[in-house]
């Protein structure tokens, strides 16, 4: 796949890209990272990522070594042509193998741009199966990105292993919290439903604009605390995240969610996602 990555400024092909073995981001996960997508191949709502990669930095205590500008017009040197993920990283850097982040001096910047492989067009025609993961989520760090994902691939792992597109996990105490990568919602008598932050989730930039869709199409939205069981009363099911926009769930554990089908809520919202972008693509 072809890939560039820039390291802290040094842009070349995957293959050329080094980091030092001793950089804390490879041996204890301590960085932050955001998933970033291009539309018209541009990098759709930076400022919004920029600012959860600020708060994922304040979260565990580490410096942004790049300016909000700097960084953005560092990603635009690195894309490629077509529509690109990109992910960008911020590693606490090279120090002593010892958990010890004050052996670090400085921060490295890591961008990686690949080419984006949008989900099929029939996901969105069809839905998708989903599964609840044995694997929970902490509450702990639940809204700060780092690269900590251990749990994420062991999720994913399992999720694949059933067939399923993407799993849901569960908090200490059972409630629903969020997908691997992607936030969940329920409609149920026409109110969308969706874990609230006190739920551990990710505040998802789409899950943001998705809500805020909502509102303006009339569409009641309710944040809280769900368990399981509300699944089985849910008429519709979907989930969010940057590079799959708006997913419809068709199956959960194999139970089909009302009818099997996307419903009709789902599909306005993921019509009115994919307009919104067309607008939105002007935010920096
Ligand atoms: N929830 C989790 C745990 C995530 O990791 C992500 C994205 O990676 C999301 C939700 C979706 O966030 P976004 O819409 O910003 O891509």
């Amino acid at each position: 796949m072809p890939a560039r990555i820039n390291i802290n400024g040094v842009i070349t092909e995957a293959g050329e890209a080094k980091i030092p073995v001793l950089d804390h981001g490879l041996l204890f996960g301590d960085s932050v990272y955001e998933t970033l997508r291009t539309y018209q191949g541009k990098p759709f709502l930076f400022s919004r990522h920029f600012a959860r990669l600020e708060h994922s930095a304040q979260g565990i205590d580490l410096r942004l070594p790049w300016s909000k500008p700097e960084t953005l017009a560092q990603i635009r040197q690195t894309l490629i042509p077509g529509e690109c993920r990109i992910r960008l990283m911020i590693t606490r850097g090279v120090g002593e193998v010892s958990a010890d982040a004050e052996t670090c001096t400085d921060p490295s910047v890591i961008i990686i741009v690949v080419p984006l492989t949008a989900p099929p067009e029939h996901i969105y025609n069809e839905g998708v199966e989903v599964v609840i993961s044995s694997v929970r989520r902490s509450a702990r760090f639940a809204d700060i990105k780092t690269g900590s994902l251990i749990h994420q691939v062991l999720a994913l792992r399992e999720a694949k292993a059933r067939g399923a597109f993407e799993a849901i996990l569960l908090t200490a105490d059972d409630k629903l919290s969020d997908g691997i990568t992607s936030n969940i919602y329920l409609v149920r008598d026409g109110t969308l439903l969706t874990p609230s932050h006190d739920a551990g989730i990710v505040g998802g930039i789409t899950r943001r604009v998705v809500l805020d869709l909502a509102k303006e199409m009339g569409i009641p939205v309710s944040e809280g605390l769900f368990g399981v069981g509300d699944i089985d009363g849910a008429d519709e099911m979907f989930l969010t995240s940057t590079t799959r926009e708006v997913v419809p769930i068709a199956r959960v554990d194999g139970r089909p969610i009302g009818g099997g089908h996307p419903g009709p809520v789902t599909k306005r919202l993921l019509q009115a996602y994919r307009s919104a972008v067309q607008r939105l693509i002007t935010e920096d």
